[in-house]
């Protein structure tokens, strides 16, 4: 029942970034990580907003999430994969670091960090000096995090129960696309967030250089843990029906050499995968400097603004 009653709220809905009703079929995407099964994608004409078809439910998307891997991975420092994995968790830590002070335009004030995953980077800005909150759904995260870094992480849910104008920023580092209520998280942002606030997204771009390179195959589809998948202008138009004010867009350059070695990977490239995703990734990155509408990855910045700015 559930599925059927998904279905149809998917083919009737309007576009949550720009509002338009005008969905067309955009591709078949397979779930290459987990469950083997495909998805559709349906674009919308007028802002290029991309959703999964037909989205698992909250209650049964779960069953698509594998995150065993990810957390065993993490926990061992043995071998040069998991070297150069903790080399670039520390540097992206410390590019998040800077991209928030750059963005706040002081070293240190009170942070939310949403979908905080086992809780490194509210650990880094807090060991650095703000005041972090962080939010995380998934409960085995949230226990590690409490764990191993000695930090509390607070389930989702208790977005509800933060109180207006609090935080100075809030982050999503890859976590909005995973969001059903996308409506429901802006207002609460908009609400909590203080009257400078600032709100930072980083989603992948579906517009980027290796996305169109590897079509069906890019990696950060994700079907069908991402729901949606943003372009700039879809971004754009969801972030101004919700008073935020767009300031800065920041192309993520690590983030295209990893899609594309995934994407490589699915596509059972072999040794010379690995090749062509250096050269995939080098090309989006040359690219994504002159243009950042062309990175396989984007932080957007915006201010909070009043109604009608
Ligand atoms: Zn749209």
């Amino acid at each position: 029942m559930e599925t059927i009653k998904s279905t149809l709220e998917n083919s009737t809905m309007v576009c949550p970034a720009c509002g338009a009703k005008n969905w067309v079929p955009a591709d078949e995407v397979k779930d290459f990580s987990v469950s083997g099964e495909s998805f559709e994608l349906k674009m919308c004409n007028l802002c290029h907003f991309k959703r999964t078809f037909p989205q698992p439910l909250p209650a049964e998307i779960g069953r698509y999430y594998a995150s065993e891997d990810y957390i065993s991975h993490s926990d061992t420092k043995n071998g040069l994969i998991n070297k150069l994995y903790h080399a670039a968790r520390i540097y992206m830590l410390k590019k998040k670091h800077q991209w928030v002070t750059e963005a706040f335009g002081k070293s240190k004030g009170s942070l939310l960090d949403v979908g905080a995953g086992t809780g490194h980077f509210p650990h880094y800005m807090k060991l650095s000096g703000w005041q972090v909150a962080a939010l995380e759904p998934d409960e085995k995260a949230r226990q590690i995090a409490a764990e191993k870094l000695h930090i509390t992480i607070d389930p989702i849910e208790h977005l509800e129960e933060l109180s207006a104008d609090q935080f100075d920023v809030i982050t999503l580092w890859h976590v909005l696309e995973h969001v059903h209520d996308l409506k429901g998280y802006l207002e609460r942002f908009n609400r909590i967030l203080k009257p400078e606030g600032v709100l930072i997204i980083a989603v992948p771009n579906h517009t980027s250089v290796d996305a169109k390179r590897y079509k069906t195959y890019w990696a950060a589809y994700d079907v069908p843990r991402h729901l949606w998948h943003f372009s700039p202008r879809a971004m754009e138009c969801l972030l101004d029906q919700y008073q935020f004010k767009l300031t800065t867009k920041i192309p993520m350059h690590l983030d295209a050499f990893y899609v594309s070695m995934l994407s490589e990977k699915y596509k059972g490239s072999g040794f010379t995968g690995t090749i062509n995703a250096f050269f995939s990734g080098m090309k989006t990155y040359f690219s994504a400097s002159k243009n950042v509408d062309q990175g396989s990855s984007i932080i957007y910045v915006a201010k909070k603004g009043s109604a009608g700015e």
